[in-house]
Parts: C-alpha cells; structure tokens; sequence
C-alpha cells in the first residue's frame, strides 16, 4: 500500500514517519523531494533557489523528482510493502499554487497524475495545524520561504491541501498537529489497520 503523509511545515508528519518505519519491518519510509539519490541533489536545486526565476522550471524539477520517486521507489513495492511517503503530490500542488497564484490548480493537477501514471495513493494522512501552533514550532531550521512570508502563507498552503484532498479519490485521514505524539501514532495505525 503506497500512503502519503501531508501538511504543511511544523505539523509533525516526519516524526510520524520515522516512528512508523522504526515499530513496523514492514514499512518503507520515504520522501519528497529527495527520495532517490538523484532526487538528493534535486532537492538541494530546488529548495536551495537554484531555480529561483523560472517557475516552470521549479515545476518540472519537482515533478521530475516525483517520477523518478513513483517509478523507481514506490511502484516497485507498493504491492508487497507499507510505502509511507513525507509528502508527495499533494504539497506539490499546493505549495505552488501558493507560490504562484495565477496557476491553474487544474492543470497542477494533470500534470502530477503524469507523474504518478495516474496512480494515486490508496490512503493519505493530512496533519492539520493553526496559527498559535505555528508559532510556537516555527525554528531556524525551516526553508527561507517561510521566513520571509510568514505564517500566513502557511496557512494559505493548509487551506488549498483541505480543499484539493475533498476533490481526489482517496481515503484521508485529518489529524489535529495539536495532539500527542503517542496519540496521533495510533489514529494513523488505525486508519491505516481498517
Ligand atoms: O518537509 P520538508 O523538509 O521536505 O520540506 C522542506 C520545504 O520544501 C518546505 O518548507 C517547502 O517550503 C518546500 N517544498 C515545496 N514544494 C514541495 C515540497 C516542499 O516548496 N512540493
């Protein structure tokens, strides 16, 4: 089973990630963008600005890492394993819906069910947050994006994954990022389990 965990920055979906691969032999964790090892150095391109300037460039990288991702990590095994990914199309649609605002989502949308081949995840966990939780898990360590748009722009990104989820053929789980880790661990067990 191939299922992606999404939300914006802060909302804890790595840590989640990391739990499930360690308690679960079976589970293949993985990510986007930076999930193969040419998808290493793309990823450095993209969120070092190397692209900064063209944003079908930006796109096309990111799509291309998701390719390469989906042919090459997940589809070989999906059948046989749990593949939980730490992000995937769905941030892809929707950070650069934010970052660009006269793309068409439609289009964003054809162009990542090309990169998957049409094949969607079968389940998606997606961790909600709010602006105080935000604030208070904002670090250093978080991409200048953020830094210099704020949390707004975090909450913009959160709203367009709400609304894009509602319109895919997949089970989604929300998850309140407020919550303890020991308690979201086992919401996701059980969604995962049904
Ligand atoms: O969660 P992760 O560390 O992989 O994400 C790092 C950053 O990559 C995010 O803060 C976001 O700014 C950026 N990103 C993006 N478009 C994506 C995925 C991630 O801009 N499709």
């Amino acid at each position: 089973m191939y299922v992606i965990f999404e939300g914006i920055d802060t909302t804890g979906k790595s840590t989640q990630v990391a739990l499930f691969a360690q308690r679960n032999h079976n589970v293949l964790a993985t990510k986007e963008p930076g999930g193969t090892p040419t998808g290493i150095k793309l990823r450095e391109m993209l969120l070092g600005g190397a692209l900064k300037g063209s944003f079908n460039a930006e796109l096309f990288l990111f799509l291309a890492d998701r390719a390469l991702h989906y042919d090459t990590v997940v589809k070989p095994v999906r059948n046989e394993r749990l593949v939980i990914s730490d992000r995937g199309f769905l941030s892809g649609i929707a950070y650069a819906c934010a970052n660009h605002c006269e793309v068409d989502g439609e289009f964003l949308l054809q162009m990542n069910r090309l990169a998957l081949e049409e094949n969607y995840p079968e389940k998606m966990v997606l961790f909600l947050t709010n602006e105080t939780l935000i604030k208070t898990r904002l670090s250093a360590k978080v991409h200048d994006a953020i830094e210099e748009r704020g949390v707004s722009y975090l909450l913009q990104i959160q709203d367009i994954m709400r609304r894009v989820v509602k319109t895919l053929p997949i089970q989604v789980l929300e998850v309140d990022a407020s919550h303890e880790i020991e308690t979201i661990y086992k919401q996701i067990e059980e969604f995962l389990n049904d």
